[in-house]
């Protein structure tokens, strides 16, 4: 309607409203496999106070807005699937504050991983926060909003409880503070007031826009290294995750399995990354880490490999291009996967689940996992490569996916980032108590359903 963008154009700028068919398009899908839909404007805001005239005038019109960060999530929870305002918030783009000894950062909602990344190494080189493997374009509040993962992960947690403070643009127009900032100048946690974060985070734009995000960071050790244990029984995972936890002298374990190249088929793959500030450090926690794993070596059940440099370094790249690189495996450049948490103990039948997925329906996979915390939990990725010009590859590919989720639900995991179909699985096996108080809270949030609609609806 010409109303409602002459409307947004004064708030914006007439240069950072648009609903041209390029532009619609462009913001009606992310690399997934999720039918797009297109918006009826897309919107570039500057500050808080825009995305807050915004929210206003969407609610006053009924007008749907979708918060869209780097549209990497994959499982297309930037779809305007009603419509309406695709809010991308990439203009807003500030790194407001680092706390060096309290070892914290503030910034605004369009900062990227890649951006982030490199301000530290330039301005405060012992820093770091927990870089994803996403493309570097993702941005640092998407990947919170959907409890994402990064290099830190095994250390401290998902990175969504890295948070230590927030500023939100409710849905109802008023601009809110959580944490430390609510109460005085500093944005150094969450605690110990009530966890109002929990309102935002994991709810995909559906309770509020974060304009702003604090977020701890960690030291930055001057190197850091990779050892790569093999097994070839994935009954052994949970044990060797367990047995190298156990020192904690690691920074990031991820495990790995595909069948390309061929001298790779049946062998799972468990990268263990450590960091220290001289070669001495570094060389106590290989020993640590051979130590814990002895009995397997001994056994012959598995065995490091030696990793030449041209192996080793893409593997310690932040953040590594091998999962984009493999993506390309069957030409067309599709990828997309099902990324359910699950219990450690949980990886073999996990695995088995994906063999015989991949067997049923004659598609290649690529399995990644991520440990979380001292090993509580990992992520387990059912990945397929998958070639987007071919129509029956697409439609195969999908069935797998969705009954990678049933899979993943089976045995005890929770789907993560899932997209909207998965979110009903979720909810319909979700405690009946626990459904109604996530519709109550958004009711209460979002008393028009106007934010990112679709999401997380329960019947
Ligand atoms: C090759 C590849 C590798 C990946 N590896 C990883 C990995 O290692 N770890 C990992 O965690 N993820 C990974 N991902 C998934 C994903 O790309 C990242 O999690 C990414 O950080 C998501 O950020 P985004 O900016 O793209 O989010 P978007 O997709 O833009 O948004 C995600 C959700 O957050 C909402 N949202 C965005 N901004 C706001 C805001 N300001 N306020 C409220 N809601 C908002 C959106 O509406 C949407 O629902 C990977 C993806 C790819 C393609």
């Amino acid at each position: 309607m010409i109303r409602i963008h002459k409307s947004l154009a004064e708030i914006v700028g007439e240069q950072y409203v648009s609903n041209r068919k390029e532009e619609l398009y462009i913001y009606s899908q992310d690399p997934g496999m999720m039918e797009p839909h297109e918006p009826d404007y897309v919107v570039m805001p500057k500050t808080a106070e825009e995305v807050q005239k915004i929210v206003k005038l969407a609610n006053e019109e009924k007008i749907p807005i979708v918060p869209v960060g780097g549209s990497l999530s994959l499982s297309g929870l930037i779809i305007p699937h009603r419509g309406g305002i695709a809010l991308d918030l990439k203009r807003m783009d500030r790194v407001l504050e680092v706390n060096e000894k309290s070892r914290y950062v503030v910034l605004e909602a369009g900062v990227t991983t890649g951006k982030l990344k490199a301000y530290l190494e330039r301005n405060h080189p012992s820093l770091r926060f927990s870089i994803p493997d996403a493309p570097p374009s993702a941005t640092v509040v998407g990947n919170i909003v959907i409890h994402g993962q990064g290099r830190l992960t095994q250390q401290y947690g998902f990175n969504s409880g890295m948070v230590t403070g927030l500023e939100v643009v409710l849905p109802t127009g008023e601009v809110c503070k959580i944490g430390s900032c609510s109460v005085g100048p500093y944005w150094f946690s969450v605690a110990p007031l009530p966890y109002l974060a929990g309102l935002f985070l994991g709810w995909f734009g559906t309770t509020g826009i974060i304009t702003k995000l604090g977020l701890s960071l960690y030291p930055r050790k001057k190197m850091r290294d990779i050892e790569m244990f093999l097994v070839e029984d994935p009954n052994l995972v949970p044990d060797v995750i367990h047995r190298v936890t156990h020192t904690e002298m690691t920074e990031d374990i991820f495990i790995g399995a595909q069948p390309y190249p061929p001298v790779f088929k049946d062998i799972i793959m468990i990268g263990i990354c450590i960091t220290g500030d001289s070669e001495e450090e570094l060389e106590f926690k290989r020993r640590m880490i051979w130590d814990a794993v002895r009995t397997h070596i001994d056994s012959r059940e598995g065995g490091f490999m030696m990793l030449t440099p041209d192996i080793k370094l893409p593997l310690l790249e932040m953040p590594t291009t091998g999962t984009t690189r493999f993506a390309d495996v069957m030409k067309g450049g599709g990828f997309e996967y099902c990324g359910p948490i699950i219990p450690v103990e949980k990886f073999p039948e996990a695995f088995k689940r994906l063999l015989e997925l991949s067997s049923k329906y004659g598609i290649t996979y690529g399995m990644t996992g991520r440990v979380i915390g001292r090993s509580h939990c990992m992520m387990f990725a059912f990945g397929y490569p998958f070639n987007r010009a071919d129509p029956d590859n697409i439609e195969t590919t999908k069935k797998a996916l969705h009954d990678s989720n049933v899979a993943s639900l089976d045995i005890g995991g929770v789907p993560w980032k899932p997209e909207v179909p998965a979110q009903k699985m979720v909810m319909e096996r979700m405690d009946k108590n626990t459904l109604e108080l996530m519709k109550r809270i958004k009711k209460l949030l979002d008393p028009n359903g106007i934010m990112n609609p679709g999401n997380w609806e329960a019947e």
